[in-house]
């Protein structure tokens, strides 16, 4: 039985590279994949799916407009795949979750979606809330905070190592970096609001 997965996570867990040796795992056994990766500028096609200890494959790209029910029954009409890869599920919208559940029921392919769970406000990205919703298994690739404890939150931090609390979402090019965080360490980064 075909299943739609989430693998959650918050940033820096190496949730990429669980993709791509998961991936690799049915290509050593003479089995197709489909990779699909976020897109954030117009150009559809091509993308990439990295992971911070170097290793990475080319992916198919999806930004909101798609319709992946479409992108993988065109797909899987070029033929045979085992498994359908999604990086930076977040991304994705309540309708395209529902679209990857489709595939699973109706094309009878599997579907891994990995992404993160909250953001650096601590609030659900949609794509992460509808699969939590939707999703028939979810498994979570854990990191742990400075202090040991399992890191679960995320913060942004400008240049100067400030955490921030205000912002877009999504922040494309910017000098932030971030930090997975225990709650209660970014509840010290962040600060209380209740
Ligand atoms: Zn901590």
């Amino acid at each position: 039985m075909a299943k739609l997965y989430f693998h959650f996570s918050t940033m820096n867990a190496g949730k990429s590279t669980v993709l791509l040796q998961a991936s690799h795992n049915y290509h050593e056994r003479g089995m197709q994949t489909y990779l699909l990766t976020a897109r954030f500028d117009n150009r559809a096609g091509q993308g990439r799916i990295a992971s911070r200890i170097g290793i990475g494959a080319d992916a198919d790209t999806f930004d909101a407009s798609d319709d992946l029910f479409e992108k993988i029954q065109n797909r899987v009409a070029q033929g045979e795949i085992a498994c359908v890869f999604l990086d930076e599920a977040q991304f994705l919208t309540e309708k395209q979750v529902w679209q990857l559940a489709r595939a699973v029921d109706d094309l009878g392919v599997p579907v891994m979606c990995y992404g993160l769970r909250v953001d650096f406000r601590g609030k659900l990205f949609p794509g992460s809330a509808a699969l939590l919703a939707l999703a028939d298994e979810m498994r979570e690739v854990r990191t742990i905070c400075h202090c040991g404890k399992k890191a679960t939150m995320v913060v942004r931090q400008n240049a100067d190592g400030q955490a921030l609390r205000e912002g877009a979402q999504v922040q494309i090019g910017g000098n932030e970096t971030y930090l997975s965080l225990c709650r209660r360490h970014w509840r010290e980064a962040v600060g209380d609001t209740a």
